[in-house]
């Protein structure tokens, strides 16, 4: 008999769009083993009454974020960000973001997500808080020029030395990338640099696109084209690209973004509560676009629970498309796992041999889930969040029945409450 870093016994795991009883072998950060032949492992996890599921991907978001929910709700969008947003942030120091990423990173765990990716300011909080309590980021710094030119190069210097510090750290855990915001923020000179740059690194890019239609009007106004017509224009489209967003997309432009492997990171509660719009997600699948789900920062949500949003995705599709049928269950499952893990090209986001052990327990005994017919739709359509009770990440247990092993959570708690009372006192 084998023997595993840890064995999970006889759980019902998701395997290529449907659940089978297996036993699954890890033998350090991977998946050695799915298979129905008897494992042992030095740690033996009882599966009989688990799903047992890849770990969601959260493909976007601003993760420290989460000290600003419901600070201030149903404002419109510039409004809400230069009365209330930015004014919290111009106070936010790098101790705060590391505060808040930990309160956003129990959140994520306690409700099933294993990576994040994550754009944001003073990011070696993010990664040290993210190295400590066990999770798997995709990290960037993110940069804006505003087309000011000696702003270009300080971003880019920043977004650089980030990716060099922490690329690959904590056994490969973090992955580092570029973060230019947006086309609206940063100049087509500056994209073209961090082309380059990304090119010299042979890193990826992670860049909000065409969020709203206002944003999408201006650019048009000043470039003659749309966001994604001209980032391929001038040649700064490639498949280590993820946009965030697109949720104003014509035709061409997600011909674009299928002929060009670029991924597409779908934000279904942040579209709604900003009132962005609803993304033409089922015609980026059907044109082969891979569609990944996330977030947002928590600010825009309120919360950072992906089963939210996987439910939402499919139910958007079906109002939008006026078919019940647009996007199936499994499709907006692999979406928040295993299409995440491939527009950030990690090898996971799947129950599969030679995959990271990236992997999640549901207590499938919960009233919510009773009576279970098919698991499937169980997970997509009854989900709450609070029946996952294990996370393994990188093949190490992060979370054991609903207990943050590696962090204290209760003094993570008392530390926002300080940072709260600061904010309240800013006027
Ligand atoms: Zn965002």
């Amino acid at each position: 008999m084998v023997m595993f870093d840890i064995a999970i016994k006889n759980g019902f795991c998701y395997v290529n769009g449907s659940f089978k009883r297996l036993n699954i072998g890890i033998t350090r950060s991977k998946i050695g083993y799915v298979g129905e032949e008897s494992i042992k492992g030095d740690i033996t996890i009882d599966g009989k009454n688990s799903l047992i599921l890849p770990g969601l991907f959260n493909a976007h978001t601003h993760i420290a974020m989460a000290l600003f929910r419901g600070y201030a709700e149903d404002m419109p969008l510039m409004d809400w960000l230069k009365s209330k947003i930015w004014r919290l942030e111009a106070h936010l120091t790098a101790d705060d973001v590391y505060w808040g990423s930990l309160l956003g990173m129990i959140e994520m765990i306690k409700t099933g997500t294993t990576c994040f990716s994550d754009l944001y300011i003073h990011m070696d909080e993010v990664a040290k808080a993210c190295g400590e309590i066990g999770m798997r980021g995709v990290l960037c710094y993110g940069m804006a020029d505003r087309g000011d030119e000696n702003r270009a190069k300080k971003e880019l210097e920043i977004g650089e030395r980030f990716i060099k510090k922490w690329n690959g750290e904590f056994n490969g855990r973090i992955k580092a990338v570029f973060g230019p915001h947006a086309p609206y923020t940063c100049s087509i000179e500056f994209l073209k640099m961090v082309r380059d740059k990304a090119n010299e690194l042979g890193v990826g890019i992670h860049i909000h696109v065409s969020e709203t239609k206002e944003e999408v009007d201006n650019f048009h106004s000043i470039h003659s084209k749309n966001p994604v017509e001209k980032l391929d224009e001038v040649g700064f489209l490639k498949d280590d690209i993820v946009i965030a967003h697109g949720v104003w997309l014509n035709d061409r432009e997600i011909d674009i973004l299928s002929k060009k492997g670029i991924s597409v990171v779908h934000n279904p509660v942040s579209n709604l509560k900003l009132a962005s719009g609803i993304a033409r997600v089922a015609d980026m699948l059907k044109k082969g676009v891979n569609v990944c789900l996330g977030t947002d920062g928590a600010a825009s949500n309120n919360t950072y629970n992906m089963f939210e949003e996987i439910k939402l995705t499919s139910l958007l599709q079906k109002v939008k498309t006026g078919k019940a049928d647009a996007i199936h269950a499994i499709e907006a499952f692999d979406m928040a796992t295993r299409n995440g893990y491939r527009a950030y090209k990690i090898t996971g986001g799947e129950i599969r041999e030679g995959y990271l052990a990236d992997l999640i327990l549901l207590d499938r005994k919960r009233f919510n889930f009773i009576p279970m017919y098919n698991p499937v739709y169980a997970i997509v359509y009854s989900t709450m969040g609070c029946e996952v009770t294990h996370s393994i990440v990188n093949g190490e247990i992060i979370m054991e029945n609903g207990k943050i092993l590696k962090i204290d959570e209760s003094e993570v708690y008392e530390r926002i409450e300080e940072i709260k009372e600061k904010f309240l006192s800013i006027n």
